[in-house]
């Protein structure tokens, strides 16, 4: 019998099998220096990074969950305010909004992007918005265009979760730089990532920019004076090398993620109960996730089915993840905001069907054809409720 190995939803070892010598030799430099904290490599990097993204200013902090929280904090958001975010999300966008001491207000989410549904955005506007917090969820840019001229309107705030987006573009200009605020996640399995964790923020105003490294250094500007309560939250020198020699693999790694894409989209166009993303009209996605809808027949639960197709898949070796099972706003932390089930059904709806599919660079074309090939067969074996 052939044994086939398993296809995961990301492959990191291929990426470092390709430039591994070279994430090692800047590691080995920083270790060499001595220079852990801080210093000119974080330095380079964060201007790097900031030409990259093309905006004056780049801050780089401990993670994506600390670039949101020190955007609020920049924007002294907290007790009395509140932020408007999507419920289809990683906790970390409405936590950080929590945390801060802000009330998270959410609005629904459009079923062909999974972004936040613009159209809804005004009737949830108070005379107590203070920000609105929208993510680029799987890569995929919201209509930066179409938020930007609500949030002028109303005086609001724009803080861009682009966590899982670095790369993508909107018009043309990267994300997190047509925001107030461009907050972004070096974690592991995002575009571009670390070897542990780390993030930044991207702000065009200097002034703006000191004040975010004044809330990252303990709400210190000169040592040992501490005019704010701040945060320890730092982007380390090693971390710091391992994303200076990533980022000049980032566009091309994003290039291959959008044939990727392409490839699924084509093999899976016919296939019955799925419905595959959909680039906003517009924008160009940067791919962190390539996730499907399986929309279950008649008679059959929504939820039971996808589980039912994903085992399947696994049996096969085909491993795929479930971005998110349950909305924030039915979350167990936040109870006592009493959304009940049907407050935000295209959420709702899509948390029983998503199924994210193995997506990165390095994925090959008879692997993307197992995955395919696994889906059909896992979609032909369950058209019948058990
Ligand atoms: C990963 C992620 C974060 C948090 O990033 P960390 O670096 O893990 O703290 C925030 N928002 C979204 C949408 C994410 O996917």
């Amino acid at each position: 019998m052939n044994v086939v190995s398993n296809i995961p939803p990301l492959d990191l070892k291929r990426q470092y099998q390709a430039i591994g010598a070279d994430v090692s030799a800047a590691v080995l430099e920083v270790l060499a220096s001595g220079a852990y904290i801080g210093g000119s490599v974080v330095r380079d990097f964060e201007q790097q990074f900031a030409s990259y993204v093309g905006t004056t200013e780049c801050v780089g902090c401990n993670s994506g969950t600390d670039a949101l929280y020190l955007a609020l904090r920049a924007m002294k958001i907290g007790a009395g305010d509140e932020v408007i975010t999507t419920p289809f999300t990683f906790i970390a966008t409405a936590e950080t909004i929590s945390e801060a001491g802000a009330k998270p207000v959410f609005v629904d989410i459009d079923l062909a992007t999974f972004n936040l549904d613009l159209s809804q955005l005004a009737a949830a506007i108070t005379p107590r918005t203070r920000a609105i917090m929208p993510v680029h969820l799987f890569g995929n840019p919201l209509d930066l265009t179409k938020l930007m001229s609500i949030a002028t309107q109303h005086n609001l705030i724009v803080i861009e979760d682009c966590a899982q987006a670095t790369g993508a573009k909107w018009n043309g200009k990267q994300v997190g730089s047509i925001g107030h605020f461009g907050c972004f996640s070096f974690f592991p399995t995002k575009n571009l990532g670390a070897c542990g964790d780390g993030g930044a923020i991207t702000v065009n105003d200097p002034a703006l920019a000191a004040d975010l490294r004044m809330y990252r250094e303990h709400g210190s500007r000169q040592r040992y004076y501490h005019e704010a309560i701040g945060v320890n939250s730092r982007l380390d020198a090693i971390q710091a090398a391992v994303l200076q020699v990533k980022l000049q693999h980032l566009d091309r790694w994003n290039q291959q993620r959008a044939k990727v894409a392409a490839i699924y989209q084509e093999l899976l166009a016919n296939v019955p109960n799925i419905i595959t993303p959909q680039a906003t009209p517009g924008g160009e996605s940067a791919w962190n996730q390539y996730t499907i809808r399986l929309v279950a027949p008649a008679g059959i639960d929504a939820a039971a089915y996808r589980d039912r197709v994903r085992a399947s898949l696994l049996e096969v070796g085909v491993i795929s993840m479930i971005y998110y099972p349950l909305p924030l706003h039915l979350q167990e932390v936040y109870r006592d905001l009493h959304l009940p089930i049907g407050s935000f059904p295209n959420t709702e709806l899509v948390s029983h069907q998503v199924l994210s599919i193995p997506m990165f660079p390095e994925i090959t074309f008879d692997e993307q054809q197992r995955v395919v090939y696994a889906l059909k067969d896992a979609i032909a074996a369950h058209h019948t409720p058990e």
